[in-house]
């Protein structure tokens, strides 16, 4: 009904825009995704994901949502370059 993912998934597939051309399976170079049993494209192999966002750009239906996964490192401030 809403989107098919296990949880933590980086991508969703809002199955309800999903038209199931392919184009998204097709793109992905880690084989993330497949047709699952309805037909619509899930993301079978989630933790393959290397977040390329590939099939977030190619989907013509906007059905596809890349989150980008927070990184375990710290994020913080980005060195602060006060020069003196
Ligand atoms: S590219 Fe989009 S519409 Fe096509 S199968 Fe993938 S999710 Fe569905
Ligand atoms: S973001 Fe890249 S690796 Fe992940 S499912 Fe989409 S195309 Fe495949």
């Amino acid at each position: 009904m809403t989107s098919a993912a296990s949880p933590g998934a980086p991508v969703t597939v809002k199955s309800a825009w999903c038209k199931s051309c392919g184009i998204c399976i097709s793109v992905c170079p880690k084989n993330v995704l497949e047709f699952g049993h309805d037909g619509k494209a899930t993301p079978a192999r989630p933790d393959d994901c290397i977040q390329c966002q590939m099939c977030e750009m190619m989907c013509p239906d906007l059905a596809i949502t890349v989150v980008m996964r927070a990184k375990a490192t710290t994020a913080g401030k980005e060195g602060a370059s006060d020069g003196r």
